[in-house]
């Protein structure tokens, strides 16, 4: 446990330098600079005993010592807040040109892990992980730059400069401050954070429970159940009351014990201070001094167990933001891929197969199968057959286990992942649309793509139709994933979008949500378009609209029991597509007279 937690502190420091180490100069500027602005405010005490002494020591006709003493204490406090703003600008660039390098990085790797990956987790968890790295990064450098760093140079200064000129302070100073220390550090990490981790859990409890309530308001209001939610609330809220109480009050124990450790470092000090007076060994300069240089110690202690505090959670911020990092693009080109070359569209599965991670059996096994090229291939069978897989290994969205999967005779496991996905058009069932200009997303698979060229692919996929309607025309954002349209506009758009991009092989997945007939002819208009000259594939959801293909395959548990035109098939006595479509021919029936 703690060899593992020694391990994250190590892995997060290392990921922190490297960061910092981006602009190598501007880091060792911003160390520089800190460290000299620290000296200054150490000895800033000093100027001031060195002016008592002038004054007390020196002739009020001859007031040279004491103004030359005063320009100097002036001069180092200016010079000290010069110092310190120096720091600042310089940090801001550091801490700014570092956090964009980690959001770049763990955006970049993030967009490259695998469907696999993507499936298994939830999009705003990820976005909070990167977020949240990021800010803790900033706070973590912030905290170590005017907190921690500070307050060890302070620390080590000072009781070196005692133990030089009185070896006794020194040791009576060093001794209070490592009491200090230990016990307020100790405090903070075993006994204040656990109450905070508690009252921060609650906290989030507490906002879950308003979230929760608040947007199942419907439920709530049918059932008359808002006096059940209110018990339901006020009951998270009466443990999140005790919870943060508790941490409060130990925070508040925490202060005393710094105040009373405090006192005690100031009484010994001045304690020891005044013996050394009466040993005629300080001056009334020395004196003064050493009360100013007390109430330096004591502002730098007093934020350090805070510090302390907030670096914590910090590192656990930074070691998820980290595991992407560390985490390998699950899919990657192989160091001498070259590029897919597609001249004719023929794709073979050549003895493929595949088990999903955590499936017990492969779906597919010893799988072998040979789409020519040119030919219009139905997908269908039953939901879980596998024909959503099937397409999803053609784009190497999964590696197969065995066997591979050739396009016109190359492996496309040897080939780079961009110019395979970037030559298979896809028009999936639920296209996802950026909540950006209608007219930059019909042109996300060629973004070179001439206005008048994207008019062209809209019309062909009915998108003209619904274009005029719209305020702004190609210029109207389409709203988050493309709320602003309906199901059947979002499908159109997406093929408009495969039509501009013109690749050689064309995969269809038929939206199975139903449609009104006018979207439903549209769509098949422009399906059919689409598929002229290329290699397609369609999963298909209503046998309707497939029949005219070149062939249709019927998929079983990952396995194809049937293969043929649809004429062929729907012969075939006790077949599989014939069932399929005795069971659907109500639906058939319906669309068919629609038209
Ligand atoms: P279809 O497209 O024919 O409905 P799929 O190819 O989506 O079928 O699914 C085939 C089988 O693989 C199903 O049993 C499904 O549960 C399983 N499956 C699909 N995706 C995953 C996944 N990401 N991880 C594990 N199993 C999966």
């Amino acid at each position: 446990m703690a060899q593992a937690k020694r391990e994250k502190y190590v892995r997060v420091m290392r990921f922190v330098t490297h960061y910092w180490m981006r602009a190598p100069g501007l880091f060792l500027a911003v160390a520089v600079s800190r460290i000299l602005s620290t000296l200054i405010d150490v000895s800033v005490p000093w100027a001031s005993g060195a002016l008592v002494d002038a004054v007390s020591l020196g002739e009020r006709d001859a007031p040279g010592p004491a103004i030359n003493a005063l320009v100097i204490f002036v001069g180092l406090a200016v010079l000290f807040q010069i110092s310190r703003q120096c720091v600042t600008f310089l940090l801001n660039r550091m801490s700014a040109r570092a956090i964009t390098a980690i959001g770049r990085d763990a955006f970049s790797k993030v967009q490259r892990f695998s469907a696999e990956w993507h499936a298994n987790s939830f999009a705003g968890a990820t976005v909070r992980k990167i977020t949240r790295g990021m800010n803790a990064f900033d706070t973590f450098t912030d905290t170590l730059v005017f907190g921690l760093v500070p307050a060890i140079v302070v620390l080590i200064g000072v009781t070196t400069i005692f133990a030089w000129r009185w070896p006794l302070l020194g040791l009576v100073v060093s001794v209070c401050i490592v009491i200090y220390l230990v016990a307020t550090i100790a405090v903070s990490v075993y006994w204040i954070r656990p109450a905070n981790i508690i009252a921060r859990e609650w906290d989030s409890r507490m906002s879950g429970t308003i979230a929760d309530s608040i947007s199942g308001n419907q439920a709530v209001k049918s059932f008359a159940a808002e006096l059940r939610e209110d018990k339901l609330f006020a009951d998270v809220a009466s443990k999140w009351e005790r919870a943060s109480i508790l941490w409060w009050d130990r925070s508040a124990w925490n202060g005393l014990l710094q105040a009373i450790l405090l006192m005690v470092l100031q009484a010994s000090m001045l304690g020891t201070g005044l013996w050394l007076w009466t040993q005629q060994r300080a001056t009334p300069g020395d004196i003064a001094s050493l009360i100013a240089t007390q109430f330096l110690i004591s502002g730098y202690l007093r934020d350090i167990s805070q510090h302390v505090r907030s670096v914590q959670p910090t590192v656990n911020d930074m070691d998820d933001v980290l595991e992407f990092r560390d985490t390998k693009v699950q899919i990657a080109d192989k160091p001498q891929s070259s590029a897919l070359e597609i001249k004719a569209g023929h794709i073979r599965f050549d003895h493929v197969t595949f088990r999903y991670a955590g499936a017990a059996q492969p779906l597919y096994e010893n799988f072998t199968l040979d789409i020519e090229p040119g030919q219009k291939v139905g997908l269908v069978g039953a939901s879980g057959a596998g024909k959503s897989t099937f397409v999803k290994l053609i784009q190497r969205l999964y590696d197969v286990d065995q066997g591979r999967i050739l396009i016109d005779g190359q492996n496309i496991a040897e080939v780079t992942q961009a110019s395979l996905r970037s030559q298979i058009g896809l028009v999936p069932q639920e296209p996802v649309l950026f909540h950006r200009s209608l007219a930059d997303n019909i042109a996300y698979g060629r973004p070179d793509a001439s206005q008048d060229e994207i008019i062209a692919a809209a019309r062909h996929a009915h998108v003209d139709e619904f274009v005029k309607a719209l305020p702004k025309g190609y210029a109207t954002l389409v709203g988050e994933r493309g709320i602003k349209l309906s199901g059947g506009e979002r499908q159109r758009v997406a093929i408009a979008r495969a039509l501009l991009s013109n690749t050689p092989v064309l995969i269809l997945d038929e939206a199975t949500s139903s449609l009104d007939s006018l979207s439903e002819r549209y769509i098949r208009e422009a399906m059919e378009g689409l598929m002229e000259k290329r290699t397609t594939l369609v999963i298909a959801h209503r046998l309707s609209t497939i029949q005219r293909l070149d062939r249709i395959l019927v998929f079983e548990h990952g396995r194809i029991v049937e293969d043929g035109t649809h004429a062929e098939l729907a012969r075939r006595p006790n077949g599989v597509y014939r069932h399929l479509l005795e069971t659907q021919v109500g639906s058939t029936l319906i669309s068919d007279a629609a038209e």
